[in-house]
This record gives C-alpha cells, structure tokens and sequence, in this order.
C-alpha cells in the first residue's frame, strides 16, 4: 500500500484526544500501566483498556467508561507479564463504540501486535478505502486501525523494517505505543504533533503521554520522544532509530493552552510555568482596572495566576469545579455540554457579588459553555466582567485529534470580538495574541502548529489539501 491519494479531503469521521501509557520491564507492568492511566484520565474518560504480555501470550481489559468503570483493579490479576500498553480515550459523536477501544489486538503473520494510538491521521481514509477495496475487513471506526492493516500487509510485513516501511504511508498526527510478545516501541510522527515522554524505572521503562504518569510510577523523566523518532524496547535494551524528518515541527500547542496537566513537563517544559507567562502576557496586553482575578477552572488556573502576578490584582477563587464529572468541552452532544455547565462549575457568591472581576479562561472554541459560566457570575451579582482568553481567536478547524473539526462550530470563525464579546455578555474581551502565546511557549518558540489560530496547517497545506480546509472554514 502506497501513501495517500492527494484528492482526499481530511477524514470527517472520529477524531480523538487520547492518553497512552507503555511500561516495559516491570513484573506488574499491566498495575503499572494502570496507575499510568489514572494519571492521564484527564485526555479521555469515554474507554480505557490495557494489553499485556509475559513474553509468550498476550492478555486485555478493555470497557468504556472512566479507567475505574472500564476496568475493576481486580481483574489487573488477569494481565501478567512484564510489557503493557494502556490507553484513555475520548470519542466524538456516535463513535463510542465497544469495537473502538484501545489498544487495539490484531493477530497476522507476524505475530500478536497491540497498538495505542493518541492523534488524527489526515489520510486514514483513503488508506481504508484502499485497503476496504482489497477486501481487508475492518473491526472499527476509528482511524487507528489503519496503522494495524497496514503493519499487516505483505507490502510492509515483507520489509527490512515493517514497522518504519509502514508508517512512511501515514499522514498526520500520532504518538504510538505498540505491543509484541517480548518488546514495547514508541513512536512520534515526524512532525512532533502529540506529545510523547520516555521515563526510567530501576526496572525498566515507561512511555507516556504526559510526564505525570511517569511520576505516580516513580519514573525518572528522561526525555521526550523526539518527533520522527522509533524507540525500540526489549530484552536487549532500549535502541532508537529515525523514522524520517518532517520540514518542520508542528508541536500541539493546545496541550499547554488546556489538554495537559499543569505539572506535566510537555515539549521540555512544565505546563504550568507556560500558563503562568501566558497569564502574565495577557495582563500586559490587555490591563484594566478590577478587584479580583478568578480562574476557569482548572486549566485557567495557572494563567489567571499569572495575570493576577503581573498585574497586582489580587487572585480570589470564583468557582469551584465538581471534579467528577466529565470535561464539558470533551463530552460528545452540544445539549449535553450545555446542561452540564452547572453541574461542573459552581459560583462562590461571595467572591463574586459586587466585585469587577477579571476572568480568565483557557479558550473558546463554541462560546456557549462560557456565556453559560459568564451568565452565573451576573446571577451571582458580578459587577463587571472582563473576560481574558489565553488562547487567541479559534478561527480553524483542527485535523490532528483535537474536537473542533469544522469551522461553524467555532464561533470566532465567523463572530468579530466585539460580536462574541456582545454574544458572552461580558464588559471587555481581550484575546491573547499569537505573538504573545509563542513567546510564552517553550523555546523561541518554533517549531509549533498554529493551524487553528491562523490556518498555515503543516501536513495539509505540504499534501494540496490546506486549501481545502481553509476555505471549508470560512
Ligand atoms: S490545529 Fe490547533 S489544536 Fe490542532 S494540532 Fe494544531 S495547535 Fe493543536
């Protein structure tokens, strides 16, 4: 199978932001795994599953749900062995079917191979009329399962490398970890999209999304796996190889305005110092006077911190978050994010009554989850509002695994400030700017994607397909 047909437009089926975890050398690696998973229940709360191996027969537990409803500490007994790879995942619409938890488990010529997949490919579509066309049955709906077909085909199994021969035909975004029998292998796409960390056990490894599951498993954090890169873990030891270069990186910077967790270390740097100078940079571009400074909670927190830092304006708690129930923006249907608002986030009334509060919240993608929030604190007896975003307008939809896929869901796609300013009821609006989010990244601040801020999409303007999602956003 040949890379992807240049006429395809960008896959309209699930997309997916999703938590991956790998350990490998660990009598427990399936516990391991588990705990891992806790740690990044934040990137998916829809399914959860753990595949592992002791080296001669591989074992799963997959069920949908947050980890703990999905798979019961108990049946962990029923995973032996030293190698496992986990997944968390949040589905779209319509897509959180049974079949599409992973890891996925296939059985070909070459063995059991389990695979766990964070990320959206750009071409899985075509890759899976192509294969659909040969007579290759699918399991799924999920783009995912294209990376097994084709670790499957003759054309990549019969290769020096399956593996790197295979993923040479896969456009987009991925952060991989795969199981067989006896080896772990991680691997981020060349252009670095998904984050990707390696971490050192006494007695063995561990991959993960995000640092912070490497700390609830003792892990010392060694690096992140580099954008193009294949590490390979085994008996013999941990090797690496390159998987190619892209022109560019394209880091999410998404994972520091909202998907991480502010004490994981993302693309080399801790998420909360990057909201913090987020925070600190909106203040600078956008000071007014008020009392307090009150976050949306959590991933608000940090950057409203920094705005209240830079600004000498005192930092108060406005709302309290219900941490158990799902994240708004991540669950599937619009009426129930809506109806959601009040169950998650709670006004403390005294903080709030009579007070001109700067709020500061991490985006907006649709705006009716905050104009719900904003509406709260008026009812609460705000006095004024001024509403501060550390991201900039969202004016694109999103091709590589974030759930903002087409432009009239955006509201600044098609709303002037001043529109969603009158649209949220609040006294000022003040966006960040895209200079002011990548000087507060890591870095200089190269080498990260903007697509959704300002449209320069890195696989989709090099594939003759940019053009298509650019007007298709407008
Ligand atoms: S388009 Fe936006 S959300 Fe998607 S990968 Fe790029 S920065 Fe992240």
């Amino acid at each position: 199978m040949t890379g992807q047909n240049a006429d395809c437009a960008p896959d309209s089926g699930p997309r997916e932001e999703c938590g991956i975890v790998g350990v490998y050398g660990s009598s427990n690696a399936a516990d391991l795994a588990y705990l891992g998973l806790y740690a990044l229940q934040h990137r998916g709360q829809e399914s959860a599953g753990i595949v592992a191996s002791d080296g001669r027969s591989i074992q799963s537990k997959k069920g949908l749900g947050l980890l703990s409803e999905a798979i019961s500490p108990f049946e962990l007994d029923d995973l032996p062995g030293h190698v496992a790879v986990g997944h968390v995942r949040y589905s779209t619409t319509g897509s959180g079917r049974v079949q599409n938890i992973q890891p996925l488990v296939i059985e070909y010529s070459g063995g059991i191979v389990a695979v766990a997949h964070n990320g959206n490919l750009t071409n899985a579509r075509c890759l899976r009329q192509a294969y659909e066309a040969r007579g290759s049955i699918f399991q799924t709906s999920t783009d995912s399962e294209v990376f097994v077909h084709l670790l499957a085909d003759p054309q990549h199994a019969n290769a020096q490398d399956p593996l790197r021969h295979a993923l040479n035909a896969v456009k987009g975004a991925y952060a991989l970890i795969i199981l067989q029998a006896d080896r772990l292998t991680a691997v981020r796409d060349p252009y670095g999209f998904r984050p990707l960390v390696l971490g050192r056990r006494a007695d063995g490894y561990v991959v993960a999304s995000e640092s912070c599951a490497l700390d609830l498993l003792e892990a010392e954090l060694v690096r992140e796996v580099e954008p193009g890169e294949i590490i390979r873990i085994g008996p013999e030891g941990l090797r690496s190889i390159s998987l190619g270069r892209a022109p560019r990186h394209a880091r999410c910077v998404f994972e520091y305005l909202y998907f991480a967790r502010p004490d994981s270390v993302v693309f080399g740097e801790v998420v909360h110092n990057v909201r913090l100078r987020l925070g600190a940079a909106l203040a600078r571009t956008w000071p007014v006077e008020a009392d307090s400074v009150i976050a949306i909670p959590d991933s608000g927190n940090s950057a409203a911190l920094g705005y209240a830092r830079e600004s000498g304006i005192p930092f108060d708690i406005g709302f309290v978050r219900n941490h158990y129930v799902g994240r708004t923006f991540i669950t599937p249907a619009e009426e129930k994010r809506v109806s959601s608002v009040k169950i998650k986030l709670n006004v403390i009334r005294d903080a709030v009554r009579g007070k001109r509060l700067v709020v500061v919240d991490d985006s907006i993608v649709r705006g009716t989850t905050c104009r719900e929030r904003i509406a709260n604190l008026r009812r609460a007896g705000a006095r004024e509002i001024h509403l501060r975003i550390s991201a900039p307008p969202i004016t694109h939809p999103c091709y590589y695994g974030i759930d903002f896929q087409h432009a009239d869901e955006l509201i600044a796609a098609s709303k002037s400030v001043e529109d969603i300013r009158d649209f949220l009821g609040v006294d000022s609006l003040g966006y960040q700017t895209i200079e002011g989010m990548v000087e507060s990244v890591a870095g200089d601040g190269d080498g990260y994607c903007l697509a959704c801020f300002a449209g320069d999409y890195p696989v989709m303007a090099e594939q003759g397909i940019g053009k298509h999602a650019l007007e298709s956003s407008r």
